[in-house]
């Protein structure tokens, strides 16, 4: 479907996601502490289990949705198509399954819907941390619900 698109402004204290699917949170606490004093500069919300995990071993504040499998990506989806999240971590496992799969490809959906930027692995994550954009306001490219909706409704 073709539809219009309009910008929004991502403001220079992003608002994170961070997900890890189980045999990646290790990953993703380590790559934290790694990081720290850059994420110290943002917003953090993560899914239940991989958010207490990272403020315990980080001491980083971070909102905690429900966890994944009980509803937690699918809270994130509906940030992410309100503008409420700019930028998501989300460190799968491509070498498992998970019972939440469907949500999993939802999650990910949604943020190409809506054109935020996405890191799958740790390389992905450091490209995008070092970005000069993480710490300035930055515009993207989002799909234009007003002129989508007058488009379905004629
Ligand atoms: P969890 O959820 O942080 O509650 O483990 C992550 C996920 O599997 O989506």
């Amino acid at each position: 479907m073709n539809i219009g698109s309009t910008t929004r402004i991502m403001p220079k204290h992003k608002r994170m996601a961070l997900v890890a699917h189980d045999n990646k949170k290790s990953d993703l606490i380590e790559w934290s502490t790694q990081r720290i004093d850059d994420l110290k500069f943002h917003h953090l919300f993560a899914t239940g289990t991989t958010g207490h995990m990272l403020s315990k071993h980080t001491g980083l504040p971070v909102k905690c949705l429900f966890s994944g499998p009980l509803g937690g990506d699918q809270q994130l989806g509906a940030l992410i198509a309100e503008g409420e999240i700019d930028v998501m971590i989300f460190f799968w496992d491509p070498l498992d399954a998970v019972p939440h799969d469907p949500d999993v490809k939802a999650l990910l959906r949604l943020a190409a819907v809506w054109n935020i930027p996405v890191a799958t692995n740790k390389s992905t994550a450091n490209f995008l941390m070092d970005s000069v954009l993480m710490k300035q306001e930055s515009e993207i490219e989002i799909p234009d619900y007003k002129s989508y909706l007058e488009q379905r409704l004629g």
